[in-house]
């Protein structure tokens, strides 16, 4: 990931100066994409809109406080303005913060309530996410104890803001029952024609739920996999259609006399585009295919 420009803001509680680190690329190579929506593709240039302040911990939009200044190191930018003062990196919400979020109408929209909610969500399964190793960010900072109650009270809610007519939410709403344990109601809602584009998933998340298993689950290598799948099956299908094809128009140049066996391809190569596009009929691809010289 590369470093993008440091934005400086002044807390509207305490008055002192916050930093925010953007990125200006990442690499989604390495993404990961889990059952509940989480991924770890690059999101830019903000991972959130919402932060915690370092000084005061107040909790605050980003978009809400004073913009004291922009720092671009990659523009040649070095030294943030003297007169902001000293500054320290905003924080992240833990689920406290969510939950006090919530209860004290931080949220100004129904999708920033969504927004939290699904942010509080994905940290809750964070444990599962890494158990062992909890991967770097999270290492020097113990896991929360495991609230199911608050859990469970966040997943029914957020249910609720989720449009079941919107097919990417459905899923949502069913990988949600899947989480609480209400497996027949996730595979109710998983018994519906979703468009292609979300089948593998719907059959990845019914596969647990047929298990009874309600952690949330990496889905990366399963997807990768019938993508490649889907890949090798395409290509077998056209390599069939150039044959196919290809033997069409051989067997028609033969049988009109305007080619043999063994001249075929050199004829073909001296064809006019009429003359080729009469003789391929039906095979309507095969102007875009190249034919072997001999
Ligand atoms: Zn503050």
């Amino acid at each position: 990931m590369l470093p993008g420009p440091t934005i400086y803001l002044e807390c509207n509680v305490c008055k002192n100066t916050i930093e925010i680190i953007t990125i200006s690329s990442g690499n989604a190579f390495f993404a990961r994409y889990w059952t509940d929506d989480y991924s770890t593709t690059p999101k830019l240039p903000l991972e959130f809109s919402f932060k915690k302040c370092p000084h005061c911990r107040s909790l605050f939009w980003i978009d809400d406080l004073k913009e004291l200044g922009v720092v671009d190191w990659l523009n040649g930018d070095d030294e943030p303005d003297k007169a902001w003062g000293k500054s320290k990196s905003a924080l992240n919400f833990d689920l406290t913060d969510y939950f006090i979020a919530l209860e004290n109408n931080f949220p100004r929209t129904t999708e920033e309530i969504k927004d939290l909610r699904m942010n509080a969500w994905w940290l809750f399964n964070h444990r599962f996410r890494w158990p062992q190793t909890r991967n770097f960010f999270f290492k020097k900072k113990p896991l929360e104890p495991l609230n199911i109650l608050a859990f469970h009270n966040n997943l029914t809610s957020l249910q609720d803001l989720l449009n079941i007519d919107v097919q990417s939410e459905r899923i949502l709403i069913a990988e949600i029952y899947r989480e609480l344990g209400r497996f027949e109601e996730c595979e109710r809602l998983l018994d519906f024609e979703f468009n292609e584009s979300l089948l593998n998933v719907r059959e990845f998340i019914l596969r647990y739920c047929k298990e009874q298993n309600s952690v949330v689950q990496d889905m990366t290598d399963y997807l990768n996999e019938k993508q490649r799948q889907a890949k090798e099956k395409y290509t077998l299908q056209r390599n069939k259609y150039i044959e196919y094809g290809i033997n069409f128009v051989k067997s028609r140049a033969i049988d009109r006399g305007i080619a043999t066996e063994d001249n075929f391809y050199s004829v073909v190569h001296k064809l006019s585009v009429e003359e080729f596009v009469e003789l391929r009929g039906n095979y309507k691809d095969l102007h875009t295919i190249h034919f072997p010289k001999s």
